[in-house]
């Protein structure tokens, strides 16, 4: 463990994604002021291995137990410790070797590890939003029981987090959460349904990892953003808008009760919310490219379009009817994604696969944690038999 008491120790749980990876290199360029002290894969142990040589974390864990082997030889000549498997996830995350615990893992599979580092007490930069849309409300009863802190990462939440600073005793009208459309913008069905895996991964402003590319395609993405922003901010499904904004520039924005808007804009570019919820309270300097009004030329806004990209009005649905719904469409949307990724289904038919799951699996109105559990397995199950996977 690092001797500083000044340097903020951090767990980076999902270090090999696109967050993960974006995470490493804000620490790198400021080892005055974090530490990596926990890093954890699923299945990318050459990529682990790497990191752990540059970074000389605490622990990794490798989530894949068949390669805790190569992981713990190839780092048997240094002070890492390795540990293996889905439940050493939650060891880990309960230890006391870390101060913050950036949560990057993809999907459901980050909620317990996460929970587990509430219920220990450590603050939270949150990047996985699946979290919250499967138990927000026990996250966040959590998160206040625990006295934590839950920092956005998601651009749009860490746009209208950073609109809030100085704001606490002022009511919020509504958020107007941007979504850049996505690569099929103004495409309709009869274009969607021959799209393929390699179209759909083609983000027009963002580089990240599939299964939110995928959910970026369909605008599943906002409907999440979406449920994320109620939990995290307080809000009421009216207060909560979607604007098409193609540039990426303006992030989202609050509107509060005096009609005044603030909005939060940069380049499109994860390192900077990432770098703002490590070292928040504070801003760090760094060298990411600015933004140059002179040659940003035009800004523009428009209506999502959720006849063709139903994927919103399932996400309005399960955020209106709550309880274990939206627990339901977040498992239904994984299996289609994954689906569609293994070219399985086609674009269309992950919606199709999502709104019979959630016709289908038992609503229950106020789910204690099991049950949210159990809500998951059998939308799980229900999708996975539907698409005959
Ligand atoms: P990636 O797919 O790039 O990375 C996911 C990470 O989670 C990898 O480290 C992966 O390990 C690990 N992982 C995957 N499945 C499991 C599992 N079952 N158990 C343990 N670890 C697992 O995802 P992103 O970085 O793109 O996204 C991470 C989260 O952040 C998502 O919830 C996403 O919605 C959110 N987010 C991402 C943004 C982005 O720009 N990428 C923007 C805003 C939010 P391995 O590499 O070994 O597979």
């Amino acid at each position: 463990m690092k001797e500083q008491s000044h340097i903020k120790r951090i767990a980076i749980f999902g270090s090999t994604g696109s967050i993960g990876t974006q995470a490493l290199e804000v620490i790198a360029a400021h080892n005055d002021q974090f530490s990596a002290e926990i890093l954890t894969a699923n299945t990318n142990a050459d990529l682990l291995i790497q990191q752990a040589l540059e970074f000389q974390p605490n622990i990794v864990v490798i989530g894949d137990e068949k390669k805790y082997t190569a992981v713990k030889d190839a780092l048997a000549s240094t002070d890492t410790k390795v540990f293996a498997g889905q439940s050493a996830l939650e060891e880990v995350a309960a230890m006391d070797c870390y101060d913050l615990m950036l949560a990057a893992i993809v999907g459901y599979a980050g909620l317990k590890p996460t929970l587990k580092a509430i219920e220990t007490g450590k603050i939270i930069a949150l990047a996985n939003k699946e979290t919250l849309v499967v138990a927000g409300d026990i996250i966040m009863r959590k998160a206040v029981e625990y006295k934590v802190p839950i920092i956005p990462v998601d651009s749009e939440h860490s746009a209208i987090f950073q609109c809030l600073v100085g704001e606490t005793r002022n009511k919020i009208e509504k958020i107007i959460l941007t979504a850049s459309g996505g690569p099929f913008i103004g495409r309709k069905p009869n274009y969607l349904v021959n799209v393929k895996r390699e179209h759909a991964l083609q983000h027009p402003n963002w580089n990240m990892g599939v299964k939110i590319s995928i959910d970026s395609a369909t605008l599943m993405n906002k409907g999440l953003e979406m449920i994320e922003a109620k939990w995290l901010f307080n809000l009421s499904p009216q207060q909560v808008e979607v604007v098409i904004h193609p540039q990426s520039i303006i992030h989202s924005m609050v509107q509060f009760e005096d009609g005044s808007v603030k909005a939060q804009l940069g380049l499109p570019d994860m390192k900077l919310p990432i770098q703002y919820a490590l070292a928040f309270p504070k801003r760090i300097k760094n060298d990411f490219p600015r933004m140059d009004f002179n040659k940003i030329n035009t800004l523009t806004f428009e209506e999502p379009d959720v006849k063709t990209f139903r994927n919103l009005m399932l996400a309005w649905e399960a955020l209106n009817k709550s309880g274990n719904m939206p627990c339901i469409m977040n498992a239904a949307n994984e299996i289609a994604v994954y689906a569609f990724l293994r070219n399985r289904i086609n674009f269309l038919d992950m919606t199709d696969v999502i709104e019979q799951t959630m016709a289908t699996v038992p609503f229950i109105e106020q789910p204690t944690l099991e049950e949210y559990f159990e809500s998951d397995g059998e939308a799980r199950n229900f999708a996975a038999d539907l698409i005959k996977l």
